[in-house]
């Protein structure tokens, strides 16, 4: 083999799984490569809102909320219901707070944890009120020098200029007076900030997922460690069993990289690969729902498959409802826009179909349930009035009083948004039952004067109330009354791809025997998840991709003394 280069350990894609890991493999004193497709550094998660779920953290004692390691693998296997393996859980609930702990405490990434933040099913045994969710501290761009303009761009600022932080999020669609004064104090700090506004529109100090990706990309660059932009990894390379090296393409041309200790899969999901869509995940099922980075189209997975590694999750994605936006290159998530009063999901016959407050991947999980040759809920549409649309945004359309409906994009209307000056107008707009549809919201209005949904228990616990606005008793449950209405159609997304390369506790590739497959590691969405199915919390895509990337390192290490 004429090899062109050679490393110790090769890191292929640049998410913050891939940058934790190469930092902890640079630590160990493995000679690191990174390798990424784009021209970005990045990946989704630097297009994230950056929440990290980090059960037992060291910040959890400061918002008063006392965990163990006890607890939280209760609650891991509680929620993976027997799908995920003892050790894998315990090596996750081990390794993530010891991790963030030593990033924190050298300065690498600054995170603090989210008091009020809560796990996705309370009422599971260990399940926490808050504090698991942590979140990356602002940083400062203008430290990255030259890479700033490398660093993958996002979608999550208001106003398409200031960047957020996940602790504001809830207070912020919250209508408190509270909220209202901590997005004020964002715009006021951004618009009193000239020097750094004459910089750069967009603000300087980041935000969400661009503060956990950058700080990291920071401690790289300190140490001289390479990252390769617009080289993607093509074919891994084995030699008796082993993989000993990555095929990387460069400007047209194949380069031959050696990798002594192993190359780290850490390349994202199947997001925009409508072939491997189509093959794996529940059907309906498009690419164009996707919120996540177009560039994450399973190159890893099948890498690993062609080296004899086995699959697991394939069939699940980290769901999400997402609505498809015109002039954008990806959908927009809705997160916290289902929670809010005065609007339900419905599904074609006008009914509605699950808990619209619940976890994300539950409701689009709800979606495919419902969905069937009798009706449609794969898409469903969100039917709302007025009273939803002048205080609450839907995705980056902000709410009438500051985005009039004359001033939002006019593609979107009668494609993915409607509007009529009634129920019955909008059903025939969009081709469901007036008569059911107006049942369907007469019921649900009758709940709201109690609070109580007596059909799908909206807003029944603390994780379904964390988003919703103060003023209601039920802060979820507001009812359609306000003409005029509007629908938006809500496809079945995601935030990324869930299933891929099955690996152990030590973020080793198995083969179907269960035998480990020599040299190779993954982690993040190219890997088997330790969530199983389920969503721990905010931040349970990071958090695992993060501590199995640090995991692969410090495995590599180990396992090929020699080689440092
Ligand atoms: P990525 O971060 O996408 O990194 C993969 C990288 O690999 C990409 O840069 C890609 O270009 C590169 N690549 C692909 N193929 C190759 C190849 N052949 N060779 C080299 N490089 C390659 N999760 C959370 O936990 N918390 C949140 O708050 C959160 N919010 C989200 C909000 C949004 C809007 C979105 C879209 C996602 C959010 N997620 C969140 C999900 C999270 O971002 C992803 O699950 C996570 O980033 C996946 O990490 P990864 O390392 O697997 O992939």
């Amino acid at each position: 083999m004429q090899w062109h280069d050679e490393f110790d350990f090769i890191v292929v894609g640049s998410g913050a799984g891939a940058l934790a890991a190469a930092i902890r493999a640079q630590e160990l004193g493995l000679k690191t490569l990174i390798l990424e497709k784009s021209e970005y550094f990045g990946g989704s998660s630097a297009m994230s809102g950056g929440g990290l779920w980090i059960p037992n953290n060291h910040d959890m004692a400061r918002v008063g909320i006392v965990d163990s390691e006890d607890d939280a693998i209760a609650y891991l296997k509680h929620i993976t219901a027997g799908k995920v393996p003892d050790a894998k859980i315990r090596a996750y609930v081990r390794t993530a707070p010891k991790m963030i702990a030593d990033f924190h405490r050298r300065g690498i990434l600054r995170t603090q944890a989210i008091g009020n933040y809560c796990d996705y099913y309370p009422d599971a045994p260990g399940a926490k009120p808050g504090g698991r969710t942590m979140e990356a501290l602002p940083f400062n761009s203008l430290r990255l020098g030259d890479e700033r303009k490398h660093l993958r761009p996002t979608t999550l600022l208001l106003f398409n200029l200031i960047s957020a932080i996940a602790s504001d999020a809830c207070h912020n669609v919250s209508g408190s007076l509270y909220g209202q004064w901590l997005a004020m104090k964002r715009v006021l700090l951004w618009a009193l900030n000239i020097p750094a506004r004459l910089i750069s529109k967009e603000s300087l100090m980041l935000g969400l997922g661009q503060t956990v990706v950058a700080p990291l990309r920071y401690q790289l660059k300190k140490h001289k460690v390479p990252l390769w932009l617009s080289s993607p990894a093509k074919q891994l390379i084995v030699e008796n069993h082993r993989v000993v090296g990555v095929e990387v393409e460069q400007q047209g041309k194949r380069v031959m990289v050696r990798a002594n200790c192993g190359v780290l899969m850490a390349a994202g999901g199947f997001d925009h690969n409508q072939q491997m869509r189509e093959q794996y995940l529940p059907k309906p099922t498009s690419g164009k729902w996707s919120a996540g980075n177009l560039h994450n189209t399973g190159d890893a997975i099948v890498m690993g498959q062609q080296v004899g590694a086995r699959l697991a999750f394939m069939d699940d994605a980290w769901w999400s409802p997402t609505l498809q936006a015109p002039g954008w290159p990806t959908a927009w998530i809705l997160v916290y826009e289902k929670n809010m009063p005065h609007g339900i999901f419905v599904d074609s016959t006008g009914k509605r179909f699950v808990n619209e407050s619940g976890p994300y991947i539950d409701v689009v999980s709800g979606m495919y349930r419902n969905h069937g040759p009798d009706k449609v809920s794969v898409p469903c549409w969100m039917i709302f009035d007025t009273n939803y649309r002048r205080q609450s945004a839907l995705g980056k359309i902000l709410p009438s009083r500051m985005q009039p409906d004359k001033k939002v994009d006019p593609a979107f209307w009668n494609d993915s948004l409607f509007k009529a000056d009634s129920l019955a107008g909008l059903a025939s707009k969009i081709g469901i039952p007036a008569h059911a549809l107006q049942q369907t919201v007469t019921r649900y209005n009758s709940f709201c004067e109690t609070g109580i949904d007596a059909d799908f228990n909206r807003g029944g616990n603390i994780s379904d109330r964390f988003y919703g606005k103060v003023k209601y008793n039920n802060p979820t449950m507001g009812p359609i009354i306000k003409a005029p209405f509007y629908a938006a159609r809500i496809d079945a997304g995601d935030i990324g791809t869930k299933g891929g390369l099955d690996t152990n506790e030590h973020a080793q590739v198995l083969r179907d025997d269960g035998s480990v497959i020599a040299g190779l590691y993954a982690c993040g969405n190219c890997a088997s998840s330790v969530m199983g199915y389920s969503y721990a919390g905010a931040g349970a895509t990071l958090g695992p991709a993060m501590t199995f990337g640090y995991i692969a390192a410090e495995t590599a290490a180990r396992e090929n003394t020699p080689c440092i």
